[in-house]
């Protein structure tokens, strides 16, 4: 097992997850908008599956409660921002702290 690439070792729960989370959803969870699934991965409104806390922060890609479905879109918005930061640009939503863009929110609230 590789151990330089730990993704790799996430592939087949990720895959699992995936399609869990797709079948659960049916709006981006960024926009609030309904999310077409039989569009196809280049399209910027296909599904995607988006970890709340990026895993370059911590984040866990495998873990039920730290996914969530997405346009394409909005995902690549989100990037490794915040949800709300996100949300704000995306929707105009107030940002909820000054700071929101710098510190990683928390998922206590859901
Ligand atoms: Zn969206």
């Amino acid at each position: 097992m590789p151990s330089s690439n730990p993704r790799y070792a996430f592939a087949s729960r990720r895959r699992e997850i995936r399609k869990r989370v797709l079948a659960y959803y049916d709006t981006c969870a960024i926009c609030g908008k309904p999310v077409d699934k039989s569009l196809k991965t280049p399209d910027p409104m296909s599904a995607e599956v988006d970890e709340i806390i990026p895993v370059s922060r911590g984040g866990s890609p495998i873990e039920w409660g730290n996914v969530q479905l997405t346009h394409r879109r909005c995902n690549r918005i989100k990037s490794n921002k915040s949800l709300a930061w996100a949300r704000h640009k995306l929707t105009g939503a107030p940002l909820p702290k000054p700071r929101a863009t710098s510190v990683p929110f928390t998922t206590s609230g859901l």
